[in-house]
């Protein structure tokens, strides 16, 4: 056998005998059914985005076999997953709920703990269990895919859009829960939820917002997706990155459909980056802005071409700035620096009285140049833009990932306040560091009028354990250097997730005492996604596992 296939028949959770886990897995058999219970047994296959697997992270940063799951299980509803809950309090086994496991650059399907057991919950729990067309609202299951819900809303012929992040084949709620987000005005995905059904770590059932309160004779409450907090403390943000709970149905709101207009500005100098923040802010803070813009770097427009490095550039390190310049001269943005996309909604006269705004705003820095979709070819990336920007689900950044051959990408996602000094501070910090260890630079801004995602892709070859190392040390000195300035990620991959908690660490850890005490009333047997955004129950905290 070779190694990685050896070693992998070993993988168990941890502290469970082969003969008590196969006794267990024997009895979850026998509960939700033979065939829906499967060892992961056989020889590990990354797949692509669309055949991505369940069994272990197919962007693996370190060994393959590192984050793998010794089972996988598909409960076909609530009942099932209380039942699969209360099997793992029994035998003290980890489990890793997954809504469709696309959750790529961010550890995919893969548990933190090797040997854990994957619940897959879309596979079998993925309808759209109610589309309210008046109210604009709708609540699913953890399977539905952005596609999914798109094409019953075209099938239907409903005036709604659906909000998707840049790749549609995610689960609308598996992203929501993680706290992704999209482009369109309804881009914030868990701001933009009502309502939740929940299993508990220990087998309960809870439904949060109006959901808490029964319906006339039973039936769910007519209010559930119409109001979000409902009486009392608010606790739906703590099922948010956590792993206090398992989401089987999450209600969401739905953009009725108006009309909108997409463009792109480029500019010149590496240096207008300050100044277009300062101009971004206020613009967004008045809601000019129609939606989250994103800035990037020039080099994105080489790398969205779906064209390789190589066809680019062969050397080594950082491709170098002349190069880009020259290459990007060649295409429609022309030698720029940096290129703004943006999207603004409403009718035809307010969308031309927003744009004669932007366009004088943008227009103070020199060089500035609009561009509309119909000023650029056909296969251009803008037209993606407007697609994702109007609802529409797309797979165009899928292209990215040419780059590099065996691609996977990392993301380092540091939130920064949208003021040009400290943008520059840590655009800066980036850079060097992405030098130091030898990857292009790929910043993807997503400003906000008060704070900015700054979304830079790692992206490196898998089969090279060099470029893996690399990125891992990367990772770890961008994260320490933003951290020593005050600036934090809103979201890691896995195995990061430790090191990114630790930074919030105000008043002697005073948010992760917290959220362990949490975690330890709700899961008395630390079986509930163990790890999971730094956050370990008493079962496995100090004993070797944070990294
Ligand atoms: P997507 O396929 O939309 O990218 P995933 O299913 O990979 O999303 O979900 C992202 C992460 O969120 C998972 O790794 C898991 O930790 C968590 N998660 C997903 N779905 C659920 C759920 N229904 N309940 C609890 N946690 C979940």
């Amino acid at each position: 056998l070779p190694d990685s296939v050896a070693r992998r028949r070993t993988a168990l959770p941890p502290g469970v005998s082969k003969e008590a886990f196969e006794k267990a897995v024997a009895e979850l058999r026998s509960t939700i059914g033979k065939d829906n219970v499967e060892l992961n047994d056989k020889p590990l296959v990354d797949g692509w985005y669309m055949e991505h697997p369940n069994t272990h992270d197919a962007y693996h940063v370190v060994e393959q076999e590192e984050l793998i799951a010794s089972a996988v299980v598909y409960p076909s509803g609530t009942e099932e997953v209380q039942k699969v809950v209360r099997w793992a309090n029994q035998h003290k086994i980890p489990i890793y709920p997954i809504s469709m496991g696309r959750n790529i650059g961010y550890g995919g399907a893969g548990p933190r703990i090797p040997g854990a057991v994957v619940i897959d919950l879309g596979r079998r729990m993925n309808k759209i269990l109610n589309i309210d067309a008046d109210n604009a609202s709708c609540i699913v299951e953890p399977g539905v895919s952005y596609f999914a819900l798109y094409e019953e809303i075209q099938r239907r012929k409903l005036p709604l859009w659906i909000d998707c992040p840049d790749l549609g084949g995610g689960s609308v709620l598996g992203n929501a829960i993680d706290r992704g987000v999209g482009y369109t005005p309804y881009g914030d995905h868990f701001a933009n939820h009502c309502g939740m059904e929940l299993v508990l770590p220990t087998g309960e059932l809870l439904r949060t917002g109006m959901g808490a309160m029964p319906g006339k004779d039973g039936a769910d409450n007519p209010t559930w997706q119409s109001f979000q907090a409902a009486y009392g403390p608010y606790i739906d943000g703590i099922f948010s990155q956590s792993n206090y709970g398992i989401v089987t149905k999450m209600g969401f709101w739905l953009m009725p459909e108006t009309g909108h207009q997409s463009y792109m500005i480029t500019f010149p100098r590496e240096e207008d980056f300050a100044q277009i923040v300062e101009i971004i802010r206020p613009l967004a803070q008045k809601r000019i802005l129609g939606n989250i813009p994103q800035l990037r770097h020039v080099i994105q427009e080489l790398a969205v071409t779906g064209k390789p490095r190589s066809h680019w550039y062969t050397g080594p390190g950082q491709m170098p700035r002349e190069v880009i310049r020259e290459k990007a001269s060649k295409l429609p943005c022309g030698d720029v620096s940096w290129v703004f996309y943006g999207t603004q909604y409403g009718d035809e006269a307010s969308i031309a009285s927003q744009l004669k705004l932007i366009k004088s705003e943008f227009g103070r820095i020199e060089g500035a140049k609009f561009l509309f979709p119909s000023d650029v070819p056909a296969d251009h990336y803008l037209h993606s833009r407007v697609a994702v920007c109007s609802g529409v689900p797309v797979l165009k950044e899928l292209d990215w990932l040419n780059w590099q051959p065996n691609a996977a990408h990392l993301f380092f996602s540091p939130i920064s306040p949208t003021k040009g000094q400290d943008a520059s501070l840590i655009h800066k910090s980036i850079c060097r560091l992405h030098a130091k260890y030898g990857f292009d630079v790929f910043p993807t801004m997503c400003v906000a009028g008060r704070e900015m995602h700054y979304i830079s892709n790692i992206v490196y070859d898998r089969a090279d354990p060099d470029a893996k190392q690399r990125a891992t040390n990367l990772m770890r000195e961008m994260i320490r250097e933003a951290a020593q300035e005050g600036f934090g990620e809103y979201r890691t991959h896995l195995l990061f997730a430790d090191q990114v908690a630790e930074t919030y660490s105000w008043g002697g850890g005073a948010l992760r005492k917290f959220n362990e005490k949490i975690k330890d009333s709700l899961d008395p047997n630390s079986i509930l996604a163990p790890g999971r955004n730094g956050i370990w129950g008493q079962r496995y905290r100090g004993k070797g596992w944070e990294i």
